[in-house]
C-alpha cells in the first residue's frame, strides 16, 4: 500500500475526525482541517496528527491554504450543515449558506488539488454527501438534500472529466450516524430526548445509527490503493436506509 496525503475537512469531531483518524491509522500522512482549532488539539496529541483551522466558508482562507498546501492524493470534504424544514420553511440565506458550506468548498478544494493530481496521474476526491440526496427524498431536507445531490453530481462531473487522468471521484452517503450535531438536532427537536432520539434510530432498518467509524472505513478504501477502480459513485452507507 502507498502512503497518500490526505487533506480533511472539518475534522474536529464527528465523521471527519473519524476519518482523520481512520486514514492515519491506516499509515497515510493527513492533514486534518476545522473551523475549531481547539477541536484539532487531541488530533495532535493523541494521534499525532498533523492540524491546521480552516473555516471553508472562507475563500481567501481557501485558496491561501492551498497554496501552502503541497501536494495532495487525497481530498476529504466533510464539512456540512443540517437545515431542518422544507422548501417553504427555506429562506434565500439559509438556501445560500447550505450551499455555501456543504457544496462551494468541494468545488473550490477540487479547483485547488486536481492540477497536481493529474500531473501526478494519481488523486481520490471524497465528498460526505448523504442518502438525503438524490437518492432519497428525506422530509424536512430541503435545502440540505439540493446540497447532498449537489455534490454528488459534481463528484460525477469531475469523475467523468479526469477518468483518464488518474483522478477518481466518490461520495460517501451515510444514513444516520452518531456525532455531536446529531446529538444537538436531538436536543433542539423537542423536549422529550429520548422520543427524539428513537425516531432517528426508528428510520434506520436496521435499527441502530451507524457510528463516525464506520464511514471512516469506506473513506479508508476510497482512499486507498484497492479501490483504483471506483469512480463516479455514490455509495450509500446507511443501516438500509435506501433498502
Ligand atoms: P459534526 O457536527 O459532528 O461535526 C462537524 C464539524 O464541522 C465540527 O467539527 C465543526 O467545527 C466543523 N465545521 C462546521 N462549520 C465549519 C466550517 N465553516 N469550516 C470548517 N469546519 C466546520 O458533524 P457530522 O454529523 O460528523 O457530519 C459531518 C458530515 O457528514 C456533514 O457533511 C454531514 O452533512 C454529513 N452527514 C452526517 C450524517 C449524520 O447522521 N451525522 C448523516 C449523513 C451525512
Amino acid at each position: 500500500m502507498s502512503t497518500k496525503r490526505c487533506f480533511v475537512t472539518a475534522a474536529g469531531q464527528g465523521i471527519g475526525r473519524a476519518i482523520a483518524i481512520g486514514l492515519s491509522e491506516a499509515g497515510h500522512q493527513v492533514v486534518a482541517t476545522d473551523r475549531d482549532e481547539e477541536l484539532l488539539q487531541s488530533l495532535t496529541a493523541e494521534h499525532g496528527i498533523e492540524t491546521a483551522a480552516l473555516d471553508v466558508t472562507n475563500t481567501a482562507a481557501i485558496a491561501t491554504f492551498a497554496e501552502q498546501l503541497g501536494n495532495t492524493d487525497t481530498l476529504v470534504h466533510c464539512a456540512g450543515f443540517v437545515h431542518h424544514g422544507t422548501v417553504l420553511d427555506v429562506s434565500d440565506d439559509d438556501y445560500d449558506f447550505s450551499f455555501d458550506l456543504n457544496v462551494r468548498p468541494a468545488f473550490r478544494l477540487s479547483q485547488a488539488v486536481l492540477p497536481g493530481m493529474i500531473e501526478r496521474k494519481s488523486g481520490s476526491l471524497i465528498f460526505i454527501s448523504s442518502v438525503a440526496s438524490s437518492l432519497k427524498g428525506v422530509p424536512n431536507r430541503a435545502a440540505y438534500g439540493s446540497t447532498k445531490a449537489a455534490l454528488i453530481g459534481l463528484s460525477k462531473s469531475i469523475a467523468a472529466d479526469f477518468v483518464r487522468d488518474g483522478v477518481r471521484s466518490n461520495c460517501i452517503c451515510p444514513g444516520t450516524v452518531e456525532t455531536p450535531s446529531l446529538g444537538q438536532r436531538i436536543e433542539d427537536a423537542g423536549p422529550d430526548v429520548e422520543k427524539q432520539r428513537q425516531a432517528f434510530i426508528d428510520r434506520q432498518p436496521m435499527g441502530r445509527l451507524g457510528q463516525p467509524a464506520e464511514i471512516a472505513g469506506l473513506a479508508v478504501y476510497l482512499a486507498g490503493d484497492n479501490a483504483e477502480f471506483m469512480t463516479g459513485q455514490a455509495i450509500a452507507l446507511d443501516g438500509g436506509f435506501t433498502i
